[in-house]
C-alpha cells in the first residue's frame, strides 16, 4: 500500500500549492502542547465560543424528523430564503433564490467560483496582506494571482490607482476581503465607491467579495458591501459569506454566495459533480442561525471588541511594536519593524518576521503567524478568538520576549 502511494504522480495543481501556513502554524502549536510545552496559542482563526444552543437544537430536530437525505444541489429553500433575507436586510443586497448557492464553507464557494471561471493565463488580483488561501486557490485552478501590496500607510487597503495599474486584459477577478483577515481593515463607503468606479471602467473584471467577518465590526463607520454602494456591479460580483465565524459554527461547514445566475449555476454544476450538496443537518442549523435570535452573536462581538481594544493598546505599549486598530474581524496585525536587526539572548539576529515568530515560540511559548505568510513583512498576526486570560498571558510573554532583545 505504502509503495503504491509513494508512486502516485501528483498533479501540478497539487504540487504547485502550499499547505495553508496558518493551518501549519496551528498544527505546530498543538504538537508542542501535546509534547508538554506550555504554549499560548494565538494562531487560531476560529471562534473560541461554542455554537449557541438554539442552533444545536435545530440540528437535533433535523435528525429526529428525518431531514437526513440529499438536499437540492443549491441548498434547501429554507436556508436560501434565510440567506436572501439576511443579505437584503443587513446589507441592502437584493437577490433571488436562484441567485444563491450554498456549499461546505465560504472556502468551498470561493474555490468553486474560481474553478468555474479561471483558466490558464487568467489573472486574479489579490491585495496583500491577504488571507493565505486566495493565491493558492487561484494557482490550484490554473490561474495566476497578481499580488498588489497595500501598505500600512494606506490602512492595508487597495487604492483605486493600485487597482487600475494591476488590471490587464487577462484579469478575471478582483478579490476584496472586508473586514480583512489578517489586518482587520475594512473599506469605507467612499473607498468602495472609488474602487467600484475603476471596475466600471473595466467591464471584464468581476469582484469576489469575501465578507465572512462582516458581523465582527468595531469601526465607527457602517459595514457596507461594494454591491450595496454600487448596485450596478451586482451583475459581476459574487458576495460570499457564511455562518462559520458569525455563529461559531466552523465545524458545521456551511458557506454561501450570491451572484449573477450564470455564475451561480456554474458553481452548482461543479458542486453537483463533487459533493452533491452540503450536509442537510448543517443546513437546517444554518437556517436557524440566520433566522433565530441574534443575541448570542451580539454578545460574542462585544467580547471580541473588548479583546481587540485591550490587546491593541497592550501591544502598542511594547517597545518595537505598533498595532493599527482593526475595523473588524478577529485578528491583530502588529508591525514589528522596530525589532528587526536586534539580537536574542542566545545571540541570534532577528532578520525578518519569521525569525521573530520563531523567537516568540521558542523563548516564551507564544504561537503566532509571520506577516510574510500573508504577503507583507515585517508583521505578525495574532488571533483574539481566545479567552481574555490567554490573551493577557500571551501579551505579557510577548512583552517579556521583546524586552530581552538587544
Ligand atoms: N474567508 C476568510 C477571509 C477566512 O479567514 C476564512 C477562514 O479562516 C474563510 C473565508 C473560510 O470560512 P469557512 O469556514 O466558511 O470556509
Amino acid at each position: 500500500m505504502e509503495t503504491a502511494l509513494n508512486q502516485i504522480k501528483l498533479a501540478r495543481r497539487v504540487t504547485d500549492i502550499r499547505v495553508s501556513p496558518s493551518v501549519a502554524a496551528a498544527q505546530k502549536a498543538r504538537e508542542l502542547k501535546a509534547a508538554g510545552r506550555d504554549i499560548v496559542d494565538l494562531t487560531v482563526g476560529e471562534p473560541d465560543f461554542d455554537t449557541p444552543d438554539a442552533i444545536k437544537q435545530a440540528a437535533i430536530n433535523a435528525i429526529r424528523t428525518g431531514d437526513t437525505k440529499y438536499t437540492p444541489v443549491n441548498g434547501t429553500t429554507a436556508l436560501r430564503e434565510a440567506i436572501r433575507h439576511d443579505f437584503a436586510t443587513r446589507l441592502g443586497i437584493a437577490c433571488g433564490l436562484d441567485g444563491i448557492c450554498v456549499g461546505g464553507g465560504a472556502k468551498q464557494i470561493l474555490f468553486l467560483a474560481l474553478m468555474a471561471t479561471v483558466e490558464a493565463g487568467d489573472e486574479v488580483i489579490v491585495p496583500a496582506p491577504y488571507w493565505v488561501s486566495y493565491p493558492d486557490m487561484v494557482i490550484a485552478n490554473g490561474g495566476t494571482p497578481v499580488i498588489v501590496a497595500c501598505g500600512e500607510a494606506e490602512g492595508f487597503k487597495l487604492t483605486p490607482a493600485a487597482l487600475e495599474a494591476a488590471i490587464t486584459p487577462a484579469t478575471r477577478w478582483l478579490v476584496l476581503n472586508s473586514p480583512s483577515n489578517p489586518t482587520g481593515a475594512a473599506y469605507r463607503e467612499d473607498e468602495l465607491k472609488a474602487i467600484g468606479a475603476v471596475l466600471e471602467r473595466h467591464p471584464h473584471v468581476f469582484v469576489l467579495c469575501d465578507e465572512i467577518y462582516d458581523r465582527f465590526w468595531y469601526a465607527g463607520f457602517p459595514a457596507r458591501s461594494i454591491i450595496s454602494v454600487m448596485p450596478g456591479l451586482a451583475g459581476r460580483a459574487l458576495v460570499v459569506n457564511g455562518v462559520s465565524k458569525s455563529h461559531a459554527m466552523t465545524g458545521w461547514r456551511i458557506g454561501y454566495g450570491a451572484g449573477p445566475k450564470p455564475l451561480i449555476d456554474a458553481i452548482n454544476k461543479l458542486q453537483s459533480q463533487s459533493s452533491s450538496c452540503p450536509s442537510s443537518i448543517s443546513q437546517a442549523a444554518a437556517a436557524a442561525a440566520l433566522t433565530g435570535e441574534q443575541g448570542p452573536v451580539a454578545e460574542m462581538v462585544a467580547l471580541y471588541r473588548q479583546r481587540a481594544e485591550w490587546a491593541c493598546a497592550r501591544l502598542n505599549g511594547i517597545d518595537g511594536l505598533s498595532c493599527r486598530e482593526p475595523d473588524g474581524a478577529f485578528y491583530l496585525f502588529p508591525n514589528c519593524a522596530g525589532l528587526m536587526g536586534k539580537t536574542t539572548p542566545e545571540g541570534k539576529t532577528i532578520g525578518n518576521d519569521l525569525d521573530f515568530v520563531i523567537y516568540l515560540l521558542e523563548s516564551v511559548g507564544v504561537a503566532t503567524i509571520h506577516g510574510a505568510a500573508y504577503g507583507l513583512e515585517p508583521y505578525f498576526r495574532l488571533s483574539i478568538a481566545t479567552s481574555m486570560e490567554t490573551l493577557e498571558e500571551g501579551c505579557e510573554r510577548i512583552a517579556r520576549a521583546c524586552s530581552a532583545l538587544r
